[in-house]
């Protein structure tokens, strides 16, 4: 069954974040938001640009996304016929970069398709190998060790499997020393977003003491030999996320040794169909991964859920509850998380949750439609 792409809605909205995200690039307080709905035959999928209000974790922001969409993504889809959402990625892939953009509506016509095809998006992306996603958090750089230390104690006793906390030079070392003096046996991990370079080797060096389960993309976003200098001096296995945007990225890595786990952020890669293409890469190599979370709305997280049930997803990942984010989220009913750090899956068709259009409609700061 072929689809024609009839109508494009784009919604800008902005929401406050419960408790401000500090990475190494700086701190951010509030989300501002690209949702993109793509509609044929009154059935709308939904999808959700990932870019910051920045261009500081890649060259993207919400201001860079919204004249892309309308200049030239929208009019490579719209009115065009579709037999499979995995052709999406090949219309716009002249686009130079730009992948969380064009991620946006490549994500909202895979939910189409599985509305379509009256199936949950999980199973429309070929997903289905677990019931539950094993989920853990994300942790920001904090004002002091003590703030940080009552932080991870509250999201393990929320149940989240493992903890991930943010580093930068002058926030690492001795932090990590004291979170593991109070957790010794934990699921551990520090994520660098690119903070450090070799001649940081000696100090990165000393965090294999604390055994980690890997460290997140230390050196530079946009660099791979580096890693693989880095890796073989390191026991604490590499994870790579800014500098993987495609699977042939992902596939040099690996033959490099620059890591030895992968991020899949579906942004970052450019929608279902390139991470898939990544997915597989990885597990024929033995390289497990897990998706990485961009302070996403409802929409972004149901679409990370989703893509967390590909079998090679083995290690938890940053896909957590809606209310560690928002007040209130755009979907009904929120984002959960069980007691043993898990999300469940539904049947429900397309992305698994209902849009809340009155919140929806209170959060959104401008609108586009497309036809
Ligand atoms: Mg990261």
């Amino acid at each position: 069954m072929g689809i024609t792409i009839e109508k494009l809605v784009l919604r800008h909205i902005r929401m406050p974040l419960v408790h401000f995200f500090e990475t190494s690039f700086g701190r951010t307080y509030s989300r501002d938001i690209i949702l993109v709905e793509a509609a044929m035959d009154g059935v709308s999928g939904w999808g959700e640009v990932t870019a910051g209000e920045n261009p500081f974790y890649n060259e993207e922001w919400t201001g860079s996304a919204w004249p892309l969409l309308i200049d030239y993504v929208a009019p490579r889809v719209l009115n065009f016929t579709f037999t499979s959402a995995e052709e999406v990625y090949g219309r716009t892939s002249h686009i130079r970069g730009h992948n969380m953009t064009r991620a946006g509506v490549e994500c909202a016509i895979w939910d189409l398709f599985a509305r379509l095809h009256s199936q949950p998006l999980w199973k429309e992306i070929g997903g289905g190998a677990r019931a539950q996603i094993p989920c853990g958090v994300s942790i920001g750089i904090q004002d002091s060790v003590p703030i940080l230390l009552d932080k991870i104690r509250v999201e393990l006793e929320a149940g989240y499997q493992r903890i991930k906390m943010k580093i930068k030079p002058g926030w690492d070392v001795d932090v990590i020393r004291e979170v593991r003096r109070e957790f010794p046996s934990i699921l551990l991990m520090a994520d660098a977003n690119s903070a450090y370079t070799l001649d940081d080797v000696n100090e990165l060096r000393r965090l294999d003491e604390f055994n980690l389960m890997m460290i997140e993309q230390p050196l530079a976003h946009d660099d791979i030999i580096d890693h693989a200098t880095l890796q073989r001096l390191l026991q604490t296995p590499i994870c790579l996320d800014e500098c993987i945007r495609s699977a042939h990225q992902g596939q040099q890595a690996i033959d490099m040794g620059a890591c030895r786990i992968i991020n899949i952020k579906l942004g970052r890669i450019g929608g279902f169909g390139e991470a898939r293409r990544l997915h597989d890469v990885c597990a024929r190599h033995g390289v497990p991964v897990w998706c990485g979370g961009m302070l996403e709305s409802g929409i972004g997280r149901a679409h990370n859920i989703a893509l967390s049930t590909l079998p090679n997803f083995t290690l938890p990942g940053d896909v957590s509850a809606s209310r560690r984010y928002w007040k209130q989220d755009i979907i009904v009913p929120p984002v959960e998380v069980s007691a043993t750090g898990t999300i469940a899956i539904n049947d429900y068709d397309g992305f698994g949750y209902e849009v809340d259009h009155r919140f929806l409609d209170m959060v959104t700061v401008r609108t586009e439609t497309l036809t």
